[in-house]
């Protein structure tokens, strides 16, 4: 059985993550359109004496923007 995460990314809905590999997303603040992006930079790690007492304390990148709107797409 593949594991499967659950994230909020802050776009009101809930999102299962089949995909558990390391990536990161970009949400699209206007859509709400949520992509995975694989990136090769590190997730931020948060120093132990920072982190009060939270054991496994794990990141997850979310990037916000707008996307592009399409070529000829109505406004
Ligand atoms: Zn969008």
């Amino acid at each position: 059985m593949g594991q499967i995460r659950r994230l909020d990314l802050g776009t009101g809905a809930a999102r299962s993550e089949p995909d558990v590999g390391d990536h990161h997303h970009l949400v699209c603040a206007r859509c709400g359109k949520v992509r995975d992006v694989h990136a090769d930079h590190p997730r931020p790690e948060l120093p132990a004496d920072r982190r009060q007492g939270l054991e496994g304390a794990d990141a997850d990148v979310v990037l916000s923007g707008r996307c592009e709107a399409r070529a000829g797409a109505a406004r």
